[in-house]
């Protein structure tokens, strides 16, 4: 039997960022990861989705430049061959994985592969890391536990060839000619518009009342729009039956309870994902839980004595950036350093085409929350950048407190958003007014001269629309 101060289980954003963070602060840590170090986001989430979503734009762009393109551009049909785009992907993901393998060791932390079994809140068994592939107990003072999420299976429509999960969508051998992606949140929708990009007929199916129903319908427009634009059929209100027998098509219902077929070689089922809680020990230690997620405090410690738990296995919002502070923070915890888990906002993007960006509060939540708010929004339709960008489709938005004009959110869609996430959540934490933002002298021509002129039309004084 082994001993460490500090036990990981999981080695995604959440577990490595902690075993690094403790590595620097000196305390003795091991990290035990049954699959890929790097975890969802580095090999099956949030990088090969961007790489796909990236090649497929680019694909896209070069078939747009074959027809008739106003920037006076021409090429001969492009053609893309996805085994090689694939094999693209899978190079930046091991470029990523190695570079935290290397990190870890650069930092002292032990990693152990194997999947491991919680024996109690002080002991954990991991398989075949023992001596002769034995599986070697281990004991700690500090047990975290960052096992994350996994997708969630339809009744009716298992996965296997021709029901697709995420992680099977990021590595098609060969693109089918037609695809039906079940669920318009994030992975339906950055997924389903990089395969219709690729040249693949998609529909999507959503339960509810229309596409991203988490977001609110001035930032899902757009891209409703572009989904449109790009052919792709949308079933919203519609209950998904199953596969016609015999292959080839998804049948549906619709809230009147008539059935259609879509036609679809291959679905992909993306209708959210659920914390892994079974199948290592974690029901042996009998912790709080919140619905299927281990419930933890603003420290992240859970119902039992230095038993921790982040990221996706804490349940939603179930982000890669979340896990990463939540592990940071843990390390720092336990070195003795006072910390608490209070973000002034955890910014989410969405990156369908165009992006979406939400930090902090939404008009309706800061009203729901009681706060009497002004609210301004700058179209790009203003912007030079944008136009330069071919993309004027979208807006930036300010959410500020009426009173002291302190930035309470902010809100934004619109070709290469993702970028304006990171001043949108400096503002928040650092307390910022709408005057600060407004005062700020912002590069031009850039898409965060927006971010400027929404708080400045907030404040009455827009100068560019
Ligand atoms: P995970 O990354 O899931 O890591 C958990 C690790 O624990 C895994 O490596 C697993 O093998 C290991 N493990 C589990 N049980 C055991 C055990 N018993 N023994 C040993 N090891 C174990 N988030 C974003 O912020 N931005 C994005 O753009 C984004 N895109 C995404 C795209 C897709 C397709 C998907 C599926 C997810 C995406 N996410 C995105 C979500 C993001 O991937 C997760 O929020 C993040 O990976 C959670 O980190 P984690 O450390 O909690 O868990
Ligand atoms: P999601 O929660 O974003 O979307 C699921 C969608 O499926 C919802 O719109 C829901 O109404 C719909 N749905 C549920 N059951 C259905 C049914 N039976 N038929 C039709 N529609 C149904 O979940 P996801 O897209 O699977 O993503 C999982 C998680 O991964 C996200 O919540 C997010 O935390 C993370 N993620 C983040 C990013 C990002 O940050 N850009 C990208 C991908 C994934």
């Amino acid at each position: 039997m082994q001993s460490t101060t500090l036990l990981i289980i999981g080695g995604g954003p959440g577990g490595y960022v902690a075993a690094i963070r403790a590595g620097q602060l000196g305390i003795p840590t091991i990290l035990v990861e049954g699959g890929q170090l790097g975890g969802t986001c580095l090999n099956v989430g949030c990088i090969p989705s961007k790489a796909l979503i990236h090649a497929a734009e680019e694909f896209d762009k070069l078939r747009s430049y074959a027809g008739d393109s106003g920037l006076g551009i021409s090429v001969d049909k492009p053609s893309i061959d996805i085994a090689r785009t694939v094999a693209w992907k899978d190079g930046i993901v091991k470029r990523l994985t190695s570079g935290v393998e290397a990190l870890l060791k650069k930092n002292g932390v032990q990693v152990l592969r194997g999947w491991a079994r919680i024996i109690d809140g002080k002991t954990v068994e991991v398989d075949a890391a023992g001596k002769d592939g034995k599986p070697l107990r281990i004991g700690c003072e500090h047990l975290l536990l960052a096992t994350g999420s996994q997708e969630i299976e339809l009744p009716g429509l298992p996965f296997g060839e021709t029901v697709l999960s995420s992680t099977q969508a990021l590595a098609p051998a060969s693109l089918p000619a037609s695809l039906a992606v079940v669920g318009a949140g994030y992975i339906g929708l950055e997924l389903g518009m990089a395969y219709s990009k690729l040249g693949v007929k998609v529909s999507i199916v959503e339960a509810q009342e229309r596409i991203l129903p988490a977001y609110d319908a001035a930032l899902s427009k757009p891209v409703q729009a572009r989904l449109d634009s790009l052919g792709v059929s949308v079933h919203v209100k519609h209950r998904v039956l199953g596969m016609k027998d015999g292959g080839g098509a998804l049948r549906l219902e619709d809230s009147g309870g008539k059935e259609i077929e879509l036609p679809a070689e291959q679905v992909l089922v993306a209708v959210g994902r659920r914390p892994r809680t079974d199948g290592y020990g974690l029901e042996s230690l009998m912790l709080d839980m919140e619905g299927r997620a281990v419930r933890v405090d603003d420290r992240c410690r859970t119902s039992m004595r230095n038993v921790w738990a982040i990221g996706d296995l804490t349940g939603e919002p179930m982000l890669a950036h979340r896990a990463m502070a939540q592990g940071h923070m843990v390390a720092e915890l336990i070195s003795g350093a006072p910390r608490r888990f209070v973000p002034m906002a955890i910014p989410a993007v969405c990156f369908t085409d165009p992006e979406i960006v939400v930090a902090g509060l939404t008009p309706e939540a800061a009203a729901r929350r009681g706060d009497d708010i002004l609210q301004a929004t700058f179209p790009f339709t203003a912007n030079g950048r944008a136009m330069t960008l071919e993309s004027t489709d979208g807006f930036v938005r300010v959410v500020a407190r009426k009173d002291n004009h302190l930035i309470l959110g902010w809100q934004a869609v619109g070709r290469g958003v993702s970028e304006l996430s990171t001043a949108f959540s400096q503002s928040l934490e650092m307390g910022a007014c709408l005057e600060d933002v407004a005062g700020t002298i912002h590069a031009h021509p850039t898409l965060g001269e927006a971010v400027q002129e929404a708080a400045l039309r907030a404040l009455g004084q827009a100068l560019h629309a």
